[in-house]
């Protein structure tokens, strides 16, 4: 099996975050001495994003502490940075990642660029005091507003837009939940879990409209309200789209790797060209414990386990996981979660577990797909 470390030449890491990172302590780990190079659009060292939504947002944790790693650590290992330095371009036939202004050779690539949110369309930039929110920076600039706000709406029920409402009505917000499906996460976990997490939601003051579409972000040059598709005005000094994230693969348009979701790679991570590999968010693989591709965006997939493997990319054939905090308790996804469609309450757990159904493509229960949630006798 081809590992990372084999091929002559400098390993480039685009993208310094949790996957980038795991993977440069893995290829130094595998016995690689030669250059290794970690590059990151964002000024920051590596951090941890799951708190920007939560811990972070409510104050009850600080922003230098998330760091993932300290800088000497990275020395430790050998590692020259490139911060503050997105990638805008890759040389496949030289060999080559471009940089603004300058060209990077590289024996082996990784990328690690993750995703980016997704914007509501909107002609031109749209009003003050809508947020998106994916960096350390998104989520101060979100935790000043919220401050100040009394009438916050939430774009989208997704695991991110569910945690901020979450996080902005302990604020002491009034929040307004708009979701197109009936039911918050019901895309990621399926409706009748999503109900439940609905009425959690309801318990802690947060509306909830389902079914509803946005068609205008109102007011200038700050929001102050949200107009939806059926007429209703929903009042705002404060808007957070959460609609979902796209990969971060713009830099690698026309570079000839397949971009067809996120950067398209084997088992092993290698995304179809000798020495060139993706990882985290920003790849879809083949998992073979599925026998389909899926591109996960979750901490664990993301993190060490999958590139350690015997010191190759190839990551460990296992079951997704992810664990949210909405409205109280701590819930945990495994397994390919959007097929558990039916919950059920045991001793002091709501769990999901996946069941052949019409409305989801369903995946074997033998797989271990399943949600759990403290139990509330309250939902
Ligand atoms: C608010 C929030 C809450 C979350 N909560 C949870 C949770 O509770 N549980 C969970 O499992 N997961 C959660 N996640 C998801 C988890 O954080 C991601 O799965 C994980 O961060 C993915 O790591 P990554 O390294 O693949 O990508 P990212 O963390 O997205 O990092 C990609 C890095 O690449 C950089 N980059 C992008 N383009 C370029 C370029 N052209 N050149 C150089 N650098 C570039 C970016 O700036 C970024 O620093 C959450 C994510 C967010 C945003």
């Amino acid at each position: 099996m081809a590992t990372m470390s084999e091929r002559p030449g400098p390993v480039v890491v685009v993208g310094a975050s949790l996957a980038g990172l795991r993977a440069v302590e893995g290829v130094r780990r595998a016995g690689f001495k030669g250059e290794l190079v970690l590059v990151g659009a964002e000024e920051h060292l590596p951090y941890n994003r799951p708190p920007l939504s939560k811990d972070l947002l409510t104050g009850m944790v600080e922003h230098n502490a998330l760091g993932l790693c300290t800088e000497e650590h990275l020395a430790d290992l050998g590692v020259t940075l490139r911060l503050g330095t997105p990638a805008t371009g890759l040389d496949l036939g030289a060999r080559e990642v471009v940089l603004d202004g300058a060209r990077l050779p590289f024996g082996s690539l990784l990328v690690t660029t993750g995703s980016r949110p997704a914007a509501l369309p909107h002609g031109g930039a749209p009003p003050r005091g809508v947020h998106l929110l994916r960096t350390v920076d998104d989520a101060l600039a979100l935790r000043d507003d919220l401050s100040r706000a009394r009438d916050v709406v939430v774009v989208g029920a997704g695991f991110v837009g569910a945690e901020v409402a979450s996080s902005a009505a302990e604020l002491g917000a009034r929040v307004t939940v708009v979701e197109a499906a009936p039911a918050p996460l019901a895309r990621a976990l399926g409706p009748t879990i999503g109900e439940v997490c609905g009425r959690l939601h309801g318990l802690h003051g947060v509306t909830l409209r389902c079914g509803a579409g946005v068609a205008a972000l109102e007011g200038t040059p700050a929001v102050t309200s949200v107009r939806l598709t059926d007429g209703t005005r929903l009042p705002a000094d404060v808007v957070v789209v959460g609609i979902g994230v796209r990969p971060d693969t713009d830099w690698l348009e026309g570079s000839g790797l397949d971009l067809s979701d996120g950067v398209v790679c084997d088992e092993t991570l290698n995304a179809g060209h000798p020495g060139i590999w993706a990882a985290g968010d920003v790849a879809t693989w083949t998992n073979p414990l599925y026998g389909r591709r899926m591109r996960l965006q979750a901490w664990t997939a993301a993190s060490g386990r999958p590139l350690r493997r015997r010191a190759t990319l190839s990551p460990t054939p296992r079951n997704p996981a992810r664990s949210s905090r909405t409205s109280g308790p701590t819930s945990t996804a495994s397994g390919w979660p959007r097929s558990a469609c039916r919950a059920r309450r045991t001793n002091r757990t709501w769990s999901g577990t996946s069941k052949a159904c019409a409305s989801s493509p369903c995946i074997p229960t033998a797989t271990g797909s399943a949600w759990s949630s403290p139990w509330t006798d309250r939902i």
